[in-house]
């Protein structure tokens, strides 16, 4: 099945200061697609000369780019929108082949990004400042909102091009420049994302591209001087340690995280859009997002009616090639998150969980794909309701209650996404006001995001900071208080 996609080997390169350039050490390294296992292209790894260089660039190309006027600096978003509608077919497609996600989703995602340079392209027209009453004569006192600087932008897999156009149009419409290190598995895709920023004709160093090993790269940002915030997407352990290394220089970080995300389903529920709502969150993505359902708590009365209706719908899904027309899931990204799925199925029977759905690899289709996994049977603490998994395994827990539904959906260290299907005012108010995490569905699944809605989580799903919404300035922008006696 494998030739009928083969294409041309890609090459990424590094792009600093608004030139394509090779690893200096001429090192590269693979992009393989996880449907097939077939090369999709190499990718030059940077060194930490390189990454300064690219840092060095970006903190030239600062003052000049700060001083543009906003509605310039929007219009290049703008022209990049217009771009990236024409290479929407390609920029999708290198997605699904080194990532594996349907083509659909691939699409879907260009749009987002489409979406957000229109939106931070208007987003400028409103950075707007304050001004303050004051305590003396013949004085006035404004408050505007500066850029920082440098923004090292450091982006995860499961949203190669979307996530990057969140941090990276926010940073550049407030004044920043940055340098972006996407994830080693969608180099690729970031490579195809800035010839688009570099046909949009954004000025040289404003955006650069350092791709290659995150500790390397990762730590160079983090560390470095001259970078004055970081906006980071990915896992909590990397998170942490991001955070670790910049306080030295005492940057600003911003830390979208992961989540173990619950749909609640109480027993006055709609179960059809119930169990509509968690296929759709537990299985989109492969279950590789970080709005991912992984968790039902169910009250009891509802949890076999329930369970029928989910697993029918699961059982209906399509796996196979993302590229291929009709298929709904596609393979996970790579050989390690394939052997966490395993792991983490294998635990949650040893544990005493029962699998009603799924709970093998796909063999026969050759490359990294796993059923769509219903496990019941699951308590609170067990390894699969309390770790972030990212794949297509979904755990049911019951309750005698609301109030038991919250606590369980509550007892994770995460915060990120909470779901809950029920037609009462009463609990739906409740769980709006209950739920400790960022984001709250009513009569949704978990991972249905909005334009222009802050997006983020709590507790170890993140530190506090928001994107997307007008909030992602208080990410990429400070204060300065200015006081005028005439
Ligand atoms: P990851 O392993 O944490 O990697 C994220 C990024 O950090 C990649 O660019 C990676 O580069 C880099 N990195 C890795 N190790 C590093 C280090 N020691 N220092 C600095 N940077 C380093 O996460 P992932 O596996 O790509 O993505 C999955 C995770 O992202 C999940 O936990 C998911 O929940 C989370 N996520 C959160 C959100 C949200 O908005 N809350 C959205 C999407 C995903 P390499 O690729 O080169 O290793
Ligand atoms: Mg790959």
């Amino acid at each position: 099945m494998s030739s009928q996609f083969k294409t041309d080997i890609l090459q990424g390169d590094l792009y600093i200061n608004g030139k394509w350039v090779s690893a200096s050490d001429q090192s590269y390294f693979e992009s393989l697609n996880p449907a097939t296992g077939e090369l999709v292209g190499i990718c030059a790894a940077a060194t930490t000369e390189q990454v300064d260089e690219a840092v060095a660039k970006a903190n030239e190309a600062y003052s000049k780019w700060k001083n543009t006027p906003i509605p310039e600096r929007a219009a290049y978003l703008t022209k990049a929108a217009q771009l990236f509608e024409l290479r929407k077919e390609e920029l999708a497609s290198v997605m699904t082949m080194e990532m594996g996600k349907v083509l659909p989703e691939s699409l879907g995602e260009v749009g987002v990004v489409i979406a957000t340079a229109h939106y931070m392209a208007g987003e400028g027209r409103r950075l707007f400042g304050e001004t303050v009453p004051v305590g003396y004569p013949d004085r006035n006192v404004r408050m505007v909102r500066e850029p920082l600087g440098v923004a090292a932008c450091i982006t995860p897999w499961n949203f190669p091009v979307a996530l990057a156009s969140y941090k990276i149009f926010s940073a550049l419409i407030a004044g920043n420049t940055v340098v972006w290190k996407p994830a080693s598995e969608v180099a690729l895709s970031a490579k195809t994302f800035v010839e688009v920023l570099n046909d949009a004709g954004l000025p040289a160093g404003v955006v650069n591209l350092i791709t290659g090993s995150g500790r390397t790269v990762g730590q160079t940002l983090a560390e470095h001087s001259d970078v004055k915030v970081i906006s980071f997407t990915g896992s909590t352990e990397v998170g942490q340690k991001l955070a670790e290394m910049s306080c030295k220089t005492l940057k600003r970080i911003s830390l979208e995280l992961g989540g173990k995300n619950a749909v609640i389903v109480l027993k006055d529920a709609d179960l059809d859009k119930a169990a509509d709502g968690i296929v759709k969150s537990a299985f989109t993505t492969t279950g590789q997002r970080c709005t991912a359902a992984s968790r039902v708590i169910v009250e009891r009365p509802v949890k076999e009616l329930l369970l029928q209706k989910v697993v029918e719908l699961t059982k209906s899904l399509k796996i196979g090639n993302g590229l291929v027309e009709g298929i709904q899931v596609g393979p996970l990204v790579n050989e390690d998150q394939l052997h966490t799925v395993e792991k983490y199925v294998k635990t949650a029977i040893e544990e005493g969980g029962n699998i009603l759905s799924g709970g093998q690899r796909v063999k026969e289709l050759g490359g990294y794909y796993y059923e769509p996994t219903i496990i019941e049977n699951v308590k609170p603490n067990d390894t699969v309701a309390q770790e972030e998994i990212f794949g297509p395994v979904l755990a049911i827990i019951e309750v005698d209650s609301y109030e038991e539904a919250m606590e369980v959906n509550n007892g994770t260290i995460y915060g990120l996404s909470t779901s809950i299907y029920t037609e009462s005012l009463h609990y739906a108010n409740r769980a709006a006001k209950e739920a400790v995490s960022g984001l709250v569905y009513i009569n949704n699944g978990t991972s249905n995001a909005e334009m222009g809605v802050a997006f983020g989580g709590m507790k170890m799903s993140g530190n506090g900071h928001r994107e997307v919404s007008h909030h992602a300035f208080d990410v990429m922008t400070e204060w300065k208080s200015i006081y005028t006696n005439y």
